[in-house]
């Protein structure tokens, strides 16, 4: 779950913000600088060695987790979620929405593009598409974004994505023309 750092960090202004609701965040660096960036954290055998010996130094995780904190909660509004789906959404934090919706906008977008929730403040995923369509990486959006494990909340999501646990967070290819697992026909199933 958000730690007690990330509530006060985006309840920090409470005459407009809605108390412990994440607030839409546009991240401070240009997409294509992150873009530029997300190279090199690409897993290798080197990172997925300092992974795995970071899930065995427990006082060692915790000091990166939190300097991983640091850094994406300044440049993202990151709330920890575990599971980054930044490389997907032009590096804006999905997470940040006042609803923590991964597959889109919801359907209270005002006309000018401002949040349902925080009015004065631009609807994040108009944010993601607006810094993915610059970058030629439209299409992302239209990955289907799979429901996060929530026990994963607070964990390090390098971590988990040298690990390699972020594969299958969400489906390659033209998400809208694949069923959700639960709707394929199974044979073991009798109507
Ligand atoms: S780890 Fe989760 S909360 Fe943090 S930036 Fe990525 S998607 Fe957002």
């Amino acid at each position: 779950m958000p730690t007690r750092h990330h509530l006060d960090r985006v309840g920090a202004a409470p005459e407009r913000r809605h108390a412990g609701w994440p607030t839409p965040v546009t991240p401070s660096l240009s997409a294509r600088t992150l873009y530029k960036l997300h190279h090199l954290l690409e897993p290798n055998p080197v990172y997925r060695r300092l992974a795995a010996w970071l899930e065995r130094s427990p006082a060692a995780n915790r000091m990166f987790t939190a300097a991983e904190e640091r850094v994406k909660g300044a440049t993202f509004g990151c709330r920890m979620c575990g599971q980054c789906a930044l490389p997907a959404t032009g590096y804006a934090c999905p997470m940040t929405c006042p609803k923590q919706l991964r597959n889109g906008p919801c359907g209270g977008v005002s006309p000018t593009g401002m949040c349902e929730v925080e009015p004065d403040v631009r609807c994040v995923w108009l944010v993601a598409f607006e810094r993915a369509e610059t970058e030629g990486r439209a299409e992302d959006l239209s990955l289907l974004q799979r429901p996060i494990d929530h026990r994963q909340w607070g964990q390090s999501s390098w971590v988990n994505y040298w690990q390699g646990r972020d594969e299958g967070m969400w489906v390659s290819g033209d998400g809208r023309r694949q069923l959700p697992i639960i709707q394929r026909d199974d044979p073991g199933v009798s109507s």
